[in-house]
């Protein structure tokens, strides 16, 4: 079988150079443990993180070791009284097509109930990150005004359509002219620019929002968000999701500019880890499941197929390739 190593740690943006194929055999699975068949494989920004050799919240990637993220597979073979061969779960495994995991080490995901992509998507990780960060941090109120950046991605689109539920306007910020399409026409966004083709992303606002801006959903940071500051009302919330304009930079962002906006309009910014959220996670993961099925939410997937795309998927995240999240098929 195949496996995704890490090289080499990436000086500014990654690229395939830091990644490397091996093959190896199929790992045999002991008691309490299975052997799972890849099947989706999750790319995540938070990843680029993890392949600088820094402390952070999750461990770095190790140097010529098999990368790892949010997998769902297939048991094919199970000495745990808990999983049968056929099972299909979710849990974080390595970039390979073959995994052994200790039976606590996953969880079921029932295809008859959402399709398998989905528990990697927008009822997983990146559709309680949404949920929590709008629902807990940027509490939208109705006819409050809340913005997106990052607003076509997994998490962004997502996040809109929840504060649209709550009653807002709402307005979302992407990179291509087809994201904007999708938000608008598609996700029931009321508004949507183009951060690329847009002159001035803050006179675009003023003319878009002139009630000014209550939520700023924040996604990337960076030069988008210093336009946005300016806009923001008198006790505006900015859930802190991502930043990820600054990932691949190699020397520390100044910051933006803004510590007066935010004394003179009492800005609550406030950074999260979905994980922070976890005992709420089941919880979540139904009401979002319920909103799906009562076609309050939409989501959209970019679904590159076969184990070699898994590196180029990732790079694609921070060129703007995906239209909602971005995830590799292993196995049909
Ligand atoms: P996305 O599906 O949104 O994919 C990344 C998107 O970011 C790209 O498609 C691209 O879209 C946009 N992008 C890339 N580079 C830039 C740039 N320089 N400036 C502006 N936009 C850029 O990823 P996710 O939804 O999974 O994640 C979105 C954000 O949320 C990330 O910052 C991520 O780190 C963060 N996150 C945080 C979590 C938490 O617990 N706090 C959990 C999960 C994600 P475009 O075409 O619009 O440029």
């Amino acid at each position: 079988m195949e496996q995704i190593i890490l090289t080499k740690r990436p000086q500014g943006a990654p690229t395939l150079e830091n990644f490397e194929f091996r093959k190896t055999n199929i790992p045999e699975p002991s008691h309490k443990e299975v052997l799972v068949e890849t099947h989706y494989v999750s790319v995540d920004p938070y990843m680029r993180g993890r392949m600088e050799d820094t402390k952070s919240y999750v461990e770095p990637f190790k140097l010529n070791e098999v990368l790892n993220g949010g997998v769902v597979g297939k048991v094919i073979e199970s000495n745990s009284d808990l999983f049968n061969e056929g099972d299909f779960v979710i849990g974080h495994l390595g970039w390979q097509e073959y995994s052994v995991a200790k039976e606590n080490e996953l969880r079921k995901v029932d295809e008859n109930i959402a399709p398998l992509s989905s528990y990697l998507g927008v009822l997983g990780m990146p559709g309680l990150t949404a949920y929590f960060g709008m629902r807990e941090i940027g509490k939208p109120q109705k006819g409050e005004t809340v913005l997106v950046s990052g607003a076509a991605g997994a998490v962004g689109m997502i996040a809109g359509q929840i504060a649209k539920l709550q009653g807002a306007k709402v307005i979302g910020i992407a990179g291509s002219d087809k994201k904007i399409d999708y938000l608008i026409n598609k996700a029931g966004f009321d508004h949507a620019i183009n951060y690329k083709t847009t002159k001035d992303i803050n006179q675009s606002l003023l003319e878009l929002c002139p009630e000014g801006i209550d939520v700023y959903f924040d996604n990337v940071g960076g030069p988008i968000s210093e336009a946005v500051y300016p806009l923001l009302n008198t006790f505006a919330r900015i859930p802190q999701c991502g930043a990820i304009s600054s990932y691949n930079k190699q020397e520390d962002d100044i910051g933006p500019r803004i510590h007066t906006y935010l004394i003179k309009s009492r800005v609550l910014i406030q950074g999260f880890i979905v994980g922070d959220y976890a005992p709420k996670f089941q919880e979540a993961s139904q009401e979002l499941g319920r909103m799906l099925q009562d076609g309050q939410l939409i989501y959209e997937e970019t679904v590159t197929d076969g184990f070699k795309k898994i590196p180029e998927a990732f790079l694609g995240l921070f060129k703007g390739e995906n239209l909602g999240k971005q995830l590799i098929r292993v196995k049909r």
